[in-house]
């Protein structure tokens, strides 16, 4: 049975600084980001009372930068945003296909790609793209921030490297533009083709590379004939080829 809501407190932060503050200052408040997860245990009375700090207001907690050798989401960045983004259509395409399948469109305007991350469901949909991109965590307290890499941050059922009072902040994925542009300055692919044929490396189909990009089927074979013939190939398994020759594949 749910406990009585007086038995829930709910500290609402205005920056990332007071978060931290509170949850420094009491060890058993949890994050609460889009609620999409507790509120279901809440409803279902598992939610234990006590105090949560809400992070919907803190700025620094949001955005999606990109430059450098990075592209970076903030943890709370929620799934309609990565839908909405073209910067993250082009660097991290997978992601797009996971929060499309991610619920419906409420769930989808709600949670947080932070609270996927922290709820530690072996079923969620998002950390299987983040191993996909060799990710890496940007974690925060009010003793600093340290960079985990995905792959080492769940180690186990609900387990993960996540500290008490800490913050999943930034969400990272290196870019290799270096290894991938004079590849493309000398074939002539503009940037859509270029993601077409790292998809293409990466082993989707056409029906999926469409999702990922979020264009037709059509336009799809239309870029892959542009890039067989600006390659001088004759079939997709010889792209292929030629993607993992100049490791296109991995700066998907
Ligand atoms: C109807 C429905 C359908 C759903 N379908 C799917 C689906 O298809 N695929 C899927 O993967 N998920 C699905 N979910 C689960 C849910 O939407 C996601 O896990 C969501 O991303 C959680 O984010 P949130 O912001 O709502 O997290 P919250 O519910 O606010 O928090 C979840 C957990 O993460 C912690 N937390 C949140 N943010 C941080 C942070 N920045 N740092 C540290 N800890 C943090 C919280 O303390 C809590 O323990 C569904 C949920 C519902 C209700």
């Amino acid at each position: 049975m749910r406990p009585p809501l007086d038995r829930y407190e709910l500290t609402v932060c205005a920056s990332l600084q007071d978060a931290l503050s509170a949850l420094a200052s009491d060890p058993s408040a949890r994050p609460f980001a889009g609620g999409t997860d507790l509120m279901v245990l809440m409803e279902a009375g598992h939610l234990p009372a006590g105090r949560y700090v809400d992070l919907s207001r803190v700025r620094e907690l949001r955005g999606i930068d990109t430059g450098g050798d990075a592209v970076t989401l903030g943890a709370m960045t929620t799934y309609t945003e990565v839908l909405r983004s073209n910067v993250l259509r082009r660097e991290f395409p997978l992601l797009g296909m996971a929060a499309a399948e991610t619920g419906g469109v409420a769930t989808q305007n709600r949670g947080t790609i932070g609270g996927n991350i922290a709820n530690a469901s072996p079923a969620a949909d998002t950390p299987p793209v983040l191993l996909a991109y060799d990710a890496s965590l940007d974690l925060v307290s009010s003793s600093g921030t340290r960079r985990v890499a995905y792959t080492e941050f769940h180690r186990g059922y609900k387990q993960m490297d996540l500290r008490p009072g800490e913050l999943i902040a930034r969400v990272r994925r290196a870019v290799d533009r270096a290894a991938a542009t004079p590849v493309r300055a000398a074939a002539g692919l503009t940037e859509r083709e270029l993601d077409v044929l790292r998809l293409l490396a990466d082993g989707l189909r056409q029906e999926q590379i469409a999702r990922a990009l979020f264009i037709t089927s059509k336009t799809v074979a239309t870029h892959i004939q542009h890039i067989l013939g600006k390659l001088g190939l004759h079939s997709r398994a010889e792209a292929v080829a030629f993607a993992h020759r100049h490791n296109l594949f991995r700066s998907i």
